[in-house]
C-alpha cells in the first residue's frame, strides 16, 4: 500500500493515477481535495493487499534515472510549429517524426471546458493542440493503460509530461519497451485545476467567453513570459505574467501542488529518454544567436533518446553546450522550488474570500508597488505587503 494512501500526507502524492490504473479490484478511486488537486482514496473493503499500488507509485518506489549524456540547444526549423511552441519546438519536431512513423503521441491539451488533460492520438490536429505549456496540473485519466495497449501491439509511442508523470508511466508499465520514447519537461510545479478554473471564470466574466489561452505567446515580443487570452468576440489580450494574479503566483511558486516543494525530480538525474525545457540563459554561451523565436534546452539521457534525436536532427538548428550551462539557468535541475510562506493559506484564502477579491488586492498591490519600493521605509513596507497580499 502506498505511503500517501496510509498517511494522507499531501506532500507524498504526485497525482499520477498509476495506483488507480494498476489496481485489479478498482479499490482506488480519485477525488479532488479541498485545494482542487486530484488524490487517490483507498476503498478498504475492496483492497486485497496485493501491493501493486506501492510498486507503481513514483513517490514510494525507486526510479530508474539517467545522468544526461550530453546537452544541446535546439530549435525546430518549422516556423509555424516553433511560433506556437513555448520554447524551441522540440516537442513538435519529435511528435511530427512519430506521426510520420504511424506512431501515437501522448500529451496535454485543453478539453472543451479548458481542463488540462492528457490524450493519446495519432491525429496531427490533436497533436497541434498539445503545443504550448499549460501551467496547471494535467489529468492523466487512463492514458497509462491506453499506452500499454498500444505498446503491446508494437506501435511507436511518444509520451511527454512532467517528470513525475513520466516516472509514473515507467513504473506502471513495469518493463522497458523499445517502442516507447519518453520526454520529461524541466518542471517547477503545477497549480490546481480548480484554481485555474476560477481564474478563467473571472477573466470570462470580465471580458467575455474565452476561446483560447496561452501561457506563453510569442506574437508580440517573441520568446518570453508573456501570455494571452483570446475571446470568442475575437479580441485578444497579451500581457506580461505579473498582470494576473494566477500567472504571477504560479511563477513565484505560491500555488503549486504540495509534492512539488519536495520534488525528487528536481535534479540532473532524469527519468525520460530526453529532457526539454527553456534555454533561458542561452546568450551566456551564444551571445550572437538570434533567440527571438525561442530555444529549447535538450538533455539527451539514454541511447534511445540519442537515436531519436539523431532521426530529427536534420529538422533542427542545433548548438552543442555543456550540461552545467543548462543547469546554471534552471534551478529545478538541482533543487525543488521553495515553498513561500503564504503557500500555507493561499488556497483557503482564495476559496473563502473569492478569487476576484484576492486578485483585486493583488492588482492594487502591483499598481502601487513601484511607489512602495521607492519611498516607503522598510518596516512599513513589510506590514503593507502582508495586508495587501
Ligand atoms: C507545468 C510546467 C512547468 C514547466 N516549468 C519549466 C521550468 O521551470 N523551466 C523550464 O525550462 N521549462 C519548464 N517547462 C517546460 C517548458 O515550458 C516547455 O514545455 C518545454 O521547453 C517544451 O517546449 P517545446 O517548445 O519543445 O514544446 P511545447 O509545444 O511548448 O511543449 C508542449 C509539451 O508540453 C506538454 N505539456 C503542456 N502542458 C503540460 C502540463 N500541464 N502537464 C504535462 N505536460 C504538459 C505537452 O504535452 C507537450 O508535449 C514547464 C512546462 C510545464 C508544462
Ligand atoms: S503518486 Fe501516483 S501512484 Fe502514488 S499515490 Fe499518488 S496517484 Fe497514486
Ligand atoms: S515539480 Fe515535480 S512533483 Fe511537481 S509536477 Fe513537476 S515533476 Fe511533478
Amino acid at each position: 500500500m502506498t505511503s500517501y494512501l496510509i498517511s494522507k500526507n499531501t506532500e507524498k502524492c504526485y497525482g499520477c493515477r498509476a495506483c488507480e490504473q494498476i489496481c485489479p479490484r478498482q479499490a482506488i478511486v480519485i477525488h479532488e481535495n479541498d485545494e482542487g488537486f486530484l488524490y487517490p482514496t483507498l476503498l478498504e473493503d475492496k483492497c486485497v493487499k496485493c501491493g501493486l499500488c506501492t510498486q507503481v507509485c513514483p513517490y514510494d518506489s525507486p526510479s530508474s534515472v539517467n545522468i544526461p549524456k550530453r546537452a544541446v540547444a535546439a530549435q525546430y526549423k518549422d516556423s509555424t510549429a516553433l511560433l506556437s511552441s513555448s520554447s524551441g519546438g522540440l516537442f513538435s519536431a519529435l511528435a511530427d517524426y512519430v506521426l510520420s512513423r504511424s506512431g501515437y503521441v501522448a500529451g496535454c491539451v485543453y478539453d472543451e471546458s479548458f481542463r488540462a488533460v492528457h490524450v493519446l492520438t495519432n491525429q496531427k490536429e490533436m497533436v497541434e493542440k498539445m503545443r504550448g505549456s499549460k501551467y496547471v496540473q494535467s489529468d492523466l485519466c487512463n492514458t497509462y493503460t491506453r499506452i500499454q495497449d498500444l505498446l503491446k501491439e508494437g506501435l511507436l509511442v511518444l509520451f511527454t509530461g512532467t517528470p513525475c508523470q513520466v516516472d509514473g508511466l515507467h513504473l506502471f508499465l513495469g518493463k522497458k519497451y523499445d517502442n516507447l520514447l519518453t520526454v520529461d519537461l524541466i518542471c517547477h510545479g503545477v497549480p490546481s485545476p480548480k484554481l485555474f478554473e476560477l481564474y478563467l471564470k473571472s477573466e470570462s466574466e470580465k471580458k467575455g467567453k474565452i476561446s483560447d489561452i496561452k501561457f506563453r505567446d510569442k506574437q508580440r515580443n517573441g520568446w518570453c513570459s508573456q501570455g494571452s487570452i483570446t475571446y470568442l468576440n475575437k479580441t485578444k489580450t497579451i500581457s506580461p505574467y505579473n498582470n494576473s494574479y494566477y500567472n504571477f503566483y504560479y511563477l513565484q511558486n505560491n500555488i503549486s501542488r504540495m509534492s512539488c516543494y519536495s520534488c525528487k525530480y528536481s535534479s540532473k538525474e532524469r527519468v525520460g529518454d530526453l529532457t526539454v525545457g527553456d534555454y533561458w540563459n542561452i546568450t551566456e554561451d551564444f551571445p550572437k544567436l538570434d533567440i527571438s523565436a525561442g530555444f529549447s534546452a535538450v538533455l539527451i539521457n539514454t541511447d534511445k533518446g540519442e537515436r531519436m534525436f539523431a532521426e530529427i536532427s536534420s529538422q533542427l538548428h542545433i548548438y552543442g553546450t555543456e550540461l552545467d550551462a543548462v543547469v546554471r539557468g534552471n534551478g529545478n535541475l538541482y533543487t525543488p522550488s521553495l515553498m513561500p510562506e503564504n503557500r500555507k493559506n493561499i488556497y483557503s484564502r482564495i476559496f473563502n474570500e473569492g478569487y476576484d477579491s484576492v486578485a483585486k488586492k493583488y492588482c492594487e498591490y502591483q499598481y502601487i508597488r513601484p511607489f512602495i519600493r521607492k519611498y516607503m521605509p522598510k518596516g512599513l513596507k513589510k506590514i503593507l505587503k502582508k495586508v495587501l497580499r
